[in-house]
């Protein structure tokens, strides 16, 4: 059996955050969102959500110090003990390098990377519904297009990283919420990894 160390890493809009949360409640490990953590601090109005909410409105990366004391602090929890699914970091290769330091202290490296392909329409398509359903201050035109941008010239390159590690599943993010789903399952089953 693997330990479920996950990451799940996809183009916005290529439906990441459902699927994560799924597969989480199903190994019962936590779901670790960092845009979900900022969104709250900003919705809560707390020091941490002033600091980000311009940079987040914009589409732009919040400073990778910042981020990274969030995911170390989230990981150090004792429900992250046995497993975890980390949904929105690493981004960028400055953070790959975090993220291998808070887990080398732990000797307990990631052990999936699940890589959601999404074309390029069809995030933006998703995206744009998931604007007009849930309002979300980043789901304007602008921002989108910056967030893909970054998408492409930054948070791709991780998965280089990660595929020398023989550690990414790449998995077709087209289809229905199931049918995604099940090609997840498969593939996380074919590594042996299960909730330890
Ligand atoms: P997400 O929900 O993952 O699309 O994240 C929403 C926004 O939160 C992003 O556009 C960034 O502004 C910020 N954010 C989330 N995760 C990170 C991260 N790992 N590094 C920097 N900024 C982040």
């Amino acid at each position: 059996m693997t330990a479920a160390r996950l990451l799940i890493i996809g183009p916005q809009g290529s439906g990441k955050g459902t699927q994560g949360v799924r597969i989480a409640d199903a190994l019962g490990i936590p779901a670790v969102s960092t845009g979900d953590v900022f969104r709250a601090n900003v919705k809560e109005g707390t020091e941490l959500g002033l600091k980000v909410k311009a940079i987040i409105d914009a589409g732009d990366l919040v400073p990778d110090a910042l981020t990274g004391e969030i995911v170390r602090d989230r990981l150090a929890q004792p429900d992250a003990a046995g497993g975890f699914l980390l949904d929105g970091y690493p981004r960028n290769l400055g953070q790959v390098g975090d993220l291998d330091g808070f887990l080398d202290e732990r000797g307990a490296p990631l052990t999936a990377v699940i890589e959601l392909v999404v074309p390029r329409d069809e995030s933006i398509q998703r995206l744009s519904l998931r604007a007009a359903e849930q309002g979300r201050a980043d789901d304007n035109a602008e921002s989108i297009a910056k967030r893909l941008a970054i998408y492409e010239s930054e948070t791709a390159p991780i998965l280089d990283v990660y595929r020398e590690r023989g550690i990414v599943d790449q998995i077709d993010g087209v289809g229905s919420l199931d049918e995604v789903y099940a090609r997840i399952q498969d593939a996380l089953a074919a590594r042996g990894v299960a909730a330890s």
